[in-house]
Parts: structure tokens; C-alpha cells; sequence
């Protein structure tokens, strides 16, 4: 029997001293009861029919709606999300359950006439059953419901292990959805690595976000069992500057893209690929964009950039631009919490951490490229692929020089940062596995197709 043997904590980034949750971790038994609870109710939840599962959602969204202000500050303590990202990640919450309240009305299969003209064939997708979702501190509310309001809405039930640093953001969200829901059928399980693990080896189908090195793990366990799995993992992602792009309006979305929400984010920009003689300009522009990032506490509704998660986060990111010739900031702000300031380097040597490993924090590399394939080759040469922005005023010239990027994403005049809950999202190489996320792809996830043949 595997149990963890510490208890679940999580901390205010910004006054570490402030424990905003302390709960036991369940253990890995304790795990597998409760998807064995969430497999007993699922039926219901499935017969109850599209209108029930559809107002529940809906009411699940006005219910977040209602609570806003309070959950936003919530996240502003637990996970250090400066407070206008947190209003905008709540409200995008509650758009996403309203989105896929819609969605048990969908078709679920299509009426085909037989090849040989007698009977009919019919294709219908079902749930899966139990959905096992496991996901990071960055979204606490967002991701969490990307996945699981999706997987409810097409019958199935939920079992959700947050990370331990988002728990009291979880156990909220858990709470609202509980109360419009038949008991059983959503549950939060805080807890680690041994709960997540076991949710891994229980659920029938899986959905990961989080780490690289994690997810990769996640899948192998899911598919030695053969059950449908995704992961969205890491990215290392690229902007890429052309010589006729708006240098300033560049570098203002490249500087949200850095520095907002501390670059915690999975498609934050960590390489910004400058090419001829976009270089110069980009690189003062950029240095000035960065030192003007409001930096400080997260409940300030002015803040862009504040607190990393925890000390290690932070250390990790100091490590990053150590070596480096620093072009602004490289410094800790002189104040209690785990701060860093926005930083831009340049003349990074071949094979520095900061081109080859995410590093989850403010920090982003200047790279010259003499032409634009030169920067589609840069972009393409590192093991992730989720997402590139590019900034020009030629779009067409653009979208086919692009055609070679190998990255799920692609935002043109436009931060890197930024998700549409309706269109399908991932990404290439080791920063996605298995199908898409969000939108109709989700529908498709959370349910498995069968071909029946009705004969007269
Ligand atoms: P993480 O350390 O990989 O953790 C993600 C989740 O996996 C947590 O709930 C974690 O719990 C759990 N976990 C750890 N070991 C496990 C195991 N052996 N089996 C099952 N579950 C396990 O990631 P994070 O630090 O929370 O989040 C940051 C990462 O997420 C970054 O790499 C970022 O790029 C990525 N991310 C990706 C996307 C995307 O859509 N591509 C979106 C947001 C974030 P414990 O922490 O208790 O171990």
C-alpha cells in the first residue's frame, strides 16, 4: 500500500508565513475508493439526460459568476495571480461551463443507410465512465474546469487531484460544483504524487497538465493500461520578430507575454527571435517594455508581475540567467515573498539552460536570425513545440514562411499568452500527447465511439 506521509499544504507566495491550507493527504487507497464511488454514480448521472447534466452546468457557471470577487482573491492569496488576471481566469471559468452546458444537447452519432439497402447503421459516442483529471497551480479554476466540464457534460463522472499548492482554490471550486450536482459525481482529492498516481491507475480515462517530465510519466502509466489519455505539458515557446512589425506594440505583447503572472504560465515567451535588422530597435523597446512591468503584490489590481509559487521556483529562475549578459533586471526585489524581477538576456551560448529547458519565471533570451527561416529553424530546435507568436505587418508573407514551425500554436500580432476555451488547444513534440483539448475535441475525449449495424 502506497500512502503519502505528509499533509497537504499550501502557502501565500507573496508572505510565505500565511498557510493558506493545511489538509492529510488521502493516500493512494482512499484514491481508488473514491473512483470507485465516482464509478457507482455515474450511470445516474448518465440517465438523468441532457437537460439535467445542462442545467447543472449552467448553474455551476452562474454560481462562479456569483462568487467572483471572492474566488479571484482566492487566487490572488493561494497561487499569487495578480488580481486582474484572476478576475479574467474566473470569469473565463464560469464562460467555459456555460459553454458546455450546451454541449449534452450535441449529436452523439450520425444514421447511415447499409451498403446492401436493408436496416440502417448508426455511429454513437459514450462516456468512458470515471474521468481522473490532474492538473497544476497555474489555472486553479480554469484548467481544472477545461476538463472537467466537458467530460460532465457527456455523462461521465469526475474525480479531480489538484496540485498541492492550488488546494484551497480546488476544494472551493469542488464545493460549487458539488451543490448542483447528484453526490459522487464530481469530487476533489487533495494530495501528491501517490494520489495521483493511483488516480492514474484507476480511472478510465485520463487528463494531465502539468510538467514534462510528469506527464510523460502519467502516459506511460495510462496507456500500460490501455485507457485513453492527453497530457499538455511544457513549453519553451518562441515570438518571433520580422523587420516590418510595429517594434512597439511587438514589444508591449512581448512583455506580457514574459512578465505576466511571472511568466508562470505554459505558453509564456522564453525566446524572442529578432530577425535583421529588427534586432536593434526590438532590443531597446523590449528592455524599456520590461522595466516598466509593474512588479509587486498580487493584490494590487495595477501588478503584472508578482510572486513566483515558491523559493525553489524562484531560485530556479536566478539560475536560468546566471552567465548570461543581462539586459534588464536580473535582480530580486528588495521584499518578503518569492519575487523576481522581468528579465531579458542576450548572447546566450549554444546549449544554455535557457534553450533547452523551461524555466517557468520572467526570463526570456534575445536570439538574432538573418532571415525568417533562420528563425523557423531556432523556434523549431528545442524539444517542445506549444506555441509561437509572430509579429509583422505581412500576414500572407508570414503564414507561409510559418508553414515549417512545428508548434501546435500560432499567434500572430498577438502576446503567446492567451487561450480560446472553444478551439482546440495543444500543442507539438514534448509539450502535448494525445488528442486536443477544449472545444469539440474535448466532446470527442471524454467519450468513445461504437459503430452499430440494426438489422430489420
Ligand atoms: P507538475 O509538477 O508536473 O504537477 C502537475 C500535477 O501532476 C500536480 O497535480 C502534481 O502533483 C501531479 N503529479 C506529480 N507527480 C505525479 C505522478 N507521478 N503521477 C500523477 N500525478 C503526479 O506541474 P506544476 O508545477 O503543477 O505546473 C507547472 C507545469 O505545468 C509547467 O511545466 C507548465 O508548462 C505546465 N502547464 C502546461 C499547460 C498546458 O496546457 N500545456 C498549462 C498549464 C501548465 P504534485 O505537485 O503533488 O506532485
Amino acid at each position: 500500500m502506497t500512502t503519502s506521509p505528509s499533509p497537504v499544504i499550501s502557502r501565500n507566495p507573496s508572505d510565505p508565513s500565511d498557510i493558506v491550507v493545511q489538509v492529510p493527504a488521502p493516500g493512494a487507497f482512499a484514491t481508488a475508493d473514491t473512483v470507485e464511488r465516482a464509478r457507482a454514480a455515474q450511470p445516474e448521472w448518465l440517465s438523468g439526460g441532457a437537460s439535467a447534466r445542462s442545467t447543472a452546468l449552467a448553474a455551476v457557471a452562474a454560481a462562479i459568476e456569483a462568487a467572483a470577487e471572492e474566488l479571484a482573491a482566492l487566487a490572488v492569496r493561494e497561487v499569487g495571480k495578480p488580481l486582474t488576471e484572476a478576475r479574467a481566469e474566473v470569469a473565463r471559468t464560469a464562460a467555459i461551463w456555460r459553454y458546455y452546458a450546451q454541449a449534452p444537447y450535441e449529436p452523439v452519432g450520425s444514421v447511415h443507410e447499409t451498403a446492401a439497402g436493408a436496416g440502417l447503421l448508426m455511429t454513437r459516442r459514450r462516456p468512458h465512465g470515471v474521468a481522473g483529471l490532474i492538473t497544476p497551480w497555474n489555472f486553479p479554476f480554469a484548467i481544472p474546469s477545461w476538463k472537467a466540464a466537458p467530460a460532465l457534460a457527456v455523462g461521465n463522472a469526475v474525480v479531480l487531484k489538484p496540485a498541492p499548492e492550488a488546494t484551497a482554490c480546488a476544494q472551493r471550486l469542488a464545493e460549487i460544483v458539488q451543490r448542483e450536482l447528484p453526490p459522487g459525481v464530481f469530487t476533489v482529492l487533495p494530495g501528491g504524487a501517490a494520489e495521483g498516481g493511483a488516480l492514474v491507475a484507476a480511472a478510465d480515462v485520463v487528463s494531465f497538465t502539468g510538467s514534462t517530465v510528469v506527464g510523460q510519466a502519467v502516459v506511460r502509466a495510462a496507456t500500460a493500461r490501455g485507457v485513453p489519455v492527453q497530457a499538455e505539458m511544457g513549453g519553451l515557446n518562441a515570438a518571433i520578430v520580422l523587420p516590418d512589425a510595429c517594434i512597439e506594440q511587438a514589444a508591449a505583447h512581448l512583455a506580457a507575454a514574459i512578465a505576466g503572472y511571472a511568466g508562470q504560465k505554459c505558453t509564456a515567451t522564453s525566446r524572442v527571435i529578432a530577425v535583421g535588422v529588427a534586432l536593434e530597435p526590438l532590443r531597446e523597446a523590449l528592455s524599456e517594455a520590461l522595466r516598466a512591468v509593474p512588479v509587486g503584490d498580487p493584490a494590487d489590481p495595477a501588478t503584472v508581475c508578482g510572486p513566483l509559487i515558491s523559493e525553489h521556483a524562484r531560485d530556479q529562475v536566478c539560475d536560468a540567467w546566471h552567465g548570461t549578459p543581462v539586459l534588464t533586471g536580473g535582480t530580486l526585489p528588495d521584499r518578503a515573498g518569492w519575487y523576481a524581477t522581468p528579465t531579458l538576456v542576450e548572447k546566450v551560448s549554444e546549449g544554455h539552460r535557457l534553450l533547452r529547458e523551461e524555466v517557468f519565471g520572467p526570463v526570456a533570451a534575445l536570439l538574432p536570425a538573418d532571415d525568417l527561416a533562420h528563425a523557423v529553424r531556432l523556434t523549431n530546435a528545442v524539444p517542445y513545440g506549444l506555441v509561437t507568436s509572430v509579429h509583422t505587418t505581412d500576414l500572407d508573407a508570414a503564414l507561409t514562411g510559418l508553414d515549417r514551425l512545428d508548434t501546435g500554436m500560432i499567434r500572430v500580432n498577438a502576446p503567446s499568452t492567451g487561450v480560446d476555451f472553444h478551439l482546440p488547444f495543444g500543442g507539438a513534440k514534448a509539450s502535448s500527447h494525445g488528442p486536443r483539448e477544449q472545444g469539440r475535441a474535448a466532446l470527442e475525449f471524454y467519450t468513445a465511439g461504437r459503430t452499430y449495424t440494426l438489422s430489420p
